[in-house]
C-alpha cells in the first residue's frame, strides 16, 4: 500500500511568513535613542569626558579600589586610559574569566599625537613621564601614538601636568570618539608632497579631539589626513588623501568606511575633491553623520564601515551633502596610488635641501630612556622635530649631515638601514598587557627578527615581506594587510597540546590591489604555527619566494 503524504502547504503571498520587524539599530538621527547595550548606557548617562575630574578628584587620592566600574572599565578611555592585563594568566583563559580577574590595577595609557609631529621638548616630556610613571615602557603604535604602561591611578594628574605643559594628552586616545588622526610623517618636509596637510590635521585637533558634541559616537571614529599615500588611508573610517583637481589644483580625495577588526572593510572612495580649507568641516560633519546615522545597538556593527556598507557611497555622499553639509562637494577622480606603501626608512631629501632619517626599533618598542636619548640626537644633528610612523618606525627631520646621525641612531638601537625583518615587522600589544590577547607577541617580534637575521644572513636580494604580529582576531596590528598576517590563538603542537600559535594570512598588502579581495590575505584554512616554530615557517615561505615557488609550505 502506498503511503499518503501530505504535500507541504503552499505559501503563498497571504500565507507568507510576514517579515520579521527590523530591529532598531540605536540610530539616533531615527528617534532610536534608546541606550541598547552597557556601553550605550554609561555614555548616554554622562558623557564620557567628565571622568577626568573624578580622577583629579577623587580616584588618584583615594586609589584603584574607589574606581566606579563604568568609569573603570568605560569612561576613562575617553583619557586614554585602560587596565592593564594581569601578569601570568594565559590565554587560554581570556574569554572566561571576568574582567575584574583579568585586570590589574596598573593602565596602560596611549599619548596622542595627531600627525605623528613631536618636537624634542614633547619627547623629552614623554620620556620623563615614562621613566618617573610607567617603569621605562614606551611603544608607538600603528597609528602614531605613543603608549605607556604600568600607570598608577595616583600618578595621573601629575603625568597630564608633566604632558600638558608641553602641549601634549591624552584626550580621547581610545574610546567611542575621534582618535588621533593620522598623518604623513613627512608633511611640511617631502620632496614629493604638493600640500602640506599639517593645517588641516591642527585646526581638526583644536576644533574637535574633546568637543562633548563628538564625545559619544557609536564606536571609535578612526581618521587621516594626508597628501601622500604614505598612511594607511584605506583602513580608516575617513581619510583625506592628496589629489589635484583638474581645474582647482591640489586638494583631497576623500574615502570612508574602511576597518579591520574581524570584518576587514577597506575604504571606498566618494569621488568628491575637498580643498584643504574645506577639510575640518568635511571631517567633522562625517563624524556627526556617523554620530547620528550609525549603528549603536551591536558593538560588532557599530563602525563607519557598516553603514557606508549598507548604504553605498552615493546614499553616504548625498545625506553628507544634504543633511551636513548643506552644500554639493565638487566631483573630483582619486589619485594614482603607488605599488607598494611608503615606510620612508633611511635617509631621504626633504624639499629644502636638509635630510631626514627614517629609523626602525623592533615592532615599535622603544623606552623612556631611548626617548630621552632620541630627543638629544634629533636636537644635535637636526632642528629637534621627530615623526612617529605609522608603521611603529620613526623619522629625524632636519638633518644637514646625515651620516653621523645614522650611526649615533644605531648607537640606541635604533637602525636606519635594518634588515628587512626589522624593517617589515610590526606587532599589536600582546598578552604582556592586553587584556583580549592570547598569545604574546613583542617579545616573539624581536625573536624573530633576530632569528631571521642571523639565519638568513648569507641570502642576497632577501624579499621585503611584511609580518605582523596581532595577539587575537582584533587585528590592531592589521593582520590581514600583511604578507604574512599572523592570528594570535592556542593551537596544538606536536603532541596535541594547546599552545600559543597563530593562524596565518597570506598576501595581503596595502596599496599592492585596488579591491577589496586582492588587499586582505589570504586566510588558509588549516594553515597555523606554534609560536615557538614562527622562525622556521617564515624561514620556509621566504627560502619557498626566493626560489620563485608559489607554495608557502
Ligand atoms: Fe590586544 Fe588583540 Fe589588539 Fe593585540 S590585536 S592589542 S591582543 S586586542
Amino acid at each position: 500500500m502506498t503511503e499518503t503524504v501530505a504535500a507541504p502547504p503552499v505559501r503563498t503571498a497571504r500565507t507568507a511568513r510576514p517579515a520579521a520587524a527590523k530591529r532598531p539599530e540605536g540610530q539616533w538621527a531615527l528617534g532610536e535613542y534608546e541606550p541598547l547595550n552597557s556601553n550605550e548606557e554609561f555614555k548616554a548617562a554622562e558623557d564620557p569626558l567628565l571622568v577626568r575630574e573624578r580622577i583629579e578628584r577623587i580616584y588618584s587620592r583615594e586609589g584603584f579600589a574607589s574606581i566606579d566600574p563604568d568609569d573603570l572599565r568605560g569612561r576613562m578611555r575617553w583619557w586614554g586610559l585602560y587596565t592593564q592585563r594581569k601578569p601570568g594568566i594565559d590565554g587560554g583563559k581570556t574569554g572566561s574569566l571576568a574582567p575584574e580577574e583579568l585586570e590589574d590595577e596598573y593602565f596602560m595609557m596611549r599619548v596622542r599625537s595627531d600627525g605623528g609631529a613631536l618636537d624634542a621638548a614633547q619627547l623629552r616630556a614623554v620620556a620623563d613621564v615614562s621613566v618617573r610613571f610607567a617603569r621605562n615602557t614606551a611603544d608607538i603604535t600603528d597609528r602614531q601614538n605613543v603608549q605607556l604602561h604600568w600607570v598608577r591611578i595616583e600618578d595621573v594628574p601629575a603625568i597630564w601636568r608633566r604632558l600638558e605643559e608641553v602641549g601634549l594628552s591624552t584626550t580621547e586616545a581610545c574610546g567611542d570618539c575621534p582618535r588621533v588622526i593620522v598623518g604623513s610623517p613627512v608633511a611640511g618636509v617631502g620632496a614629493d608632497e604638493v600640500l602640506d596637510a599639517t593645517p588641516a590635521v591642527r585646526e581638526i585637533a583644536a576644533r574637535y579631539v574633546g568637543d562633548p558634541s563628538l564625545s559619544n559616537l557609536p564606536r571609535k571614529y578612526k581618521s587621516a589626513v594626508s597628501w601622500l599615500p604614505d598612511v594607511p588611508y584605506e583602513i580608516n573610517d575617513l581619510a583625506f588623501l592628496g589629489a589635484v583637481h583638474p581645474e582647482h589644483g591640489p586638494g583631497f580625495g576623500m574615502w570612508v568606511g574602511g576597518g579591520l577588526s574581524t570584518v576587514p572593510v577597506l575604504a571606498q572612495h566618494v569621488g568628491v575633491w575637498v580643498p584643504l580649507s574645506d577639510v575640518p568641516d568635511v571631517w567633522a560633519a562625517v563624524a556627526r553623520l556617523f554620530r547620528d546615522y550609525g549603528y549603536r545597538r551591536l558593538r560588532s556593527r557599530a563602525r563607519l564601515k557598516f553603514l557606508v556598507a549598507d548604504w553605498g557611497v552615493e546614499k553616504f555622499r548625498r545625506v553628507l551633502e544634504e543633511e551636513y553639509l548643506e552644500r554639493p562637494l565638487l566631483d573630483g577622480p582619486p589619485p594614482a596610488l603607488p605599488p607598494a606603501p611608503i615606510d620612508h626608512i633611511g635617509v631621504h631629501p626633504q624639499r629644502d635641501g636638509l635630510s631626514y632619517v627614517g629609523a626602525a626599533p623592533v615592532a615599535g618598542r622603544l623606552s623612556g630612556t631611548k626617548l630621552a636619548a632620541l630627543a638629544d640626537l634629533a636636537e644635535t644633528h637636526g632642528s629637534g622635530r621627530v615623526r612617529l610612523t605609522p608603521y611603529q618606525k620613526l623619522l629625524v627631520l632636519d638633518v644637514a649631515d646625515p651620516e653621523p646621525l645614522v650611526t649615533d641612531l644605531a648607537g640606541i638601537g635604533l637602525q636606519a638601514r635594518p634588515s628587512p625583518w626589522r624593517r617589515n615587522t610590526m606587532a599589536c600589544t600582546g598578552i604582556e598587557y592586553c587584556k583580549l590577547a592570547i598569545v604574546e607577541t613583542k617579545e616573539r617580534a624581536a625573536t624573530l627578527v633576530a632569528e631571521l637575521e642571523k639565519r638568513l644572513a648569507g641570502e642576497p636580494a632577501l624579499p621585503d615581506l611584511n609580518i605582523n604580529l596581532n595577539g587575537c582576531p582584533n587585528s590592531c596590528a592589521r593582520t590581514q594587510v600583511a604578507d604574512i598576517g599572523l592570528k594570535g590563538q592556542l593551537v596544538a603542537d606536536e603532541d596535541g597540546r594547546q599552545v600559543e600559535g597563530f593562524q596565518v594570512h597570506l598576501g595581503g598588502g596595502l596599496s599592492l590591489a585596488a579591491d577589496q579581495e586582492g588587499a586582505f590575505g589570504r586566510k588558509l584554512r588549516g594553515l597555523k604555527t606554534t609560536a615557538a616554530d614562527l622562525p622556521d615557517y617564515v624561514e620556509r615561505v621566504t627560502r619557498a619566494y626566493l626560489a620563485g615557488r608559489t607554495s608557502p609550505s
